[in-house]
């Protein structure tokens, strides 16, 4: 799909020519732009309009990004039974129990902690809050192993290695040895976002920049990946404990 960068970003847009279009004219989608121009129009002068508009469609795809994907991504005040927990861009509700051995189960919108008979109450807390963090990095784990099915036969390339991190200012990154690391407070967004950083990541194995050869690998990968680009630009921030 044709783009136009835009401040390191590129802007996806598909071109309609109409007989009934009087002017040119670009209506906004969710993600893609499409330009839409009279037939006697020339590409040399629809490129020169799109050039003009960059600024406005970029503001276009921050508004409906904010529109479509509201972070309601917030962590507890405390680690237990009646708090609602962030998983996926949604929230589950935190229960406990006592059983024999310790485990950890959703159900829906639940997420069940069993906690073993012999946990001192002064320990539960941070007993839960330990074991929904290796949850987390479990569901992680495992959306990043179905992202690289899907993405490394398209890009013919796989990673030396894939391990979890949680990095304070990034969201993922990739070494010259091949090996990604990938930030499993990820699992915290709506999906696609981690799916997202994926193949961003997997693209930088083939080119080491953001420049346009980059993004289009990245729009090869995951042709909706600019609105989730987006939602970790504006609400990234409501991912990491404060
Ligand atoms: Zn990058």
């Amino acid at each position: 799909m044709p783009f136009i960068q835009f401040d390191h970003k590129p802007l996806f847009f598909t071109l309609r020519r109409s007989e009934r279009a009087k002017r040119l004219h670009i209506i906004a989608r969710a993600s893609v732009f499409e330009v839409v121009a009279p037939w006697h129009i020339k590409n040399r002068a629809i490129l020169q309009f799109i050039s003009q508009q960059r600024r406005w469609m970029s503001k276009q795809l921050q508004r409906q990004t904010k529109k479509a994907l509201e972070p309601k991504t917030v962590w507890p005040s405390q680690w237990l039974a009646g708090e609602r927990i962030s998983y996926r861009g949604t929230t589950l509700l935190l229960l406990v129990e006592y059983g024999r051995e310790y485990g950890i189960c959703q159900q829906e919108e639940k997420l069940m902690v069993t906690l073993p008979w012999q946990t001192k109450c002064t320990e539960m807390e941070n007993v839960v809050q330990k074991g929904i963090e290796r949850w987390y990095q479990s569901q992680a784990m495992q959306v990043i192993e179905a992202s690289l099915e899907r993405f490394c036969p398209i890009l013919g390339r796989w990673p030396k290695a894939v391990q979890l991190k949680q990095q304070k200012s990034r969201w993922g990154s990739c070494g010259i040895t091949e090996r990604i690391y990938l930030n499993w407070l990820l699992i915290l967004a709506p999906p696609g976002t981690l799916e997202y950083v994926v193949a961003h990541e997997l693209a930088h194995l083939l080119y080491r920049n953001h420049g346009p050869r980059f993004w289009h690998k990245v729009s090869q990968l995951m042709p909706d990946f600019a609105q989730y680009d987006q939602w970790l630009n504006r609400f990234g921030c409501y991912l990491k404990p404060s």
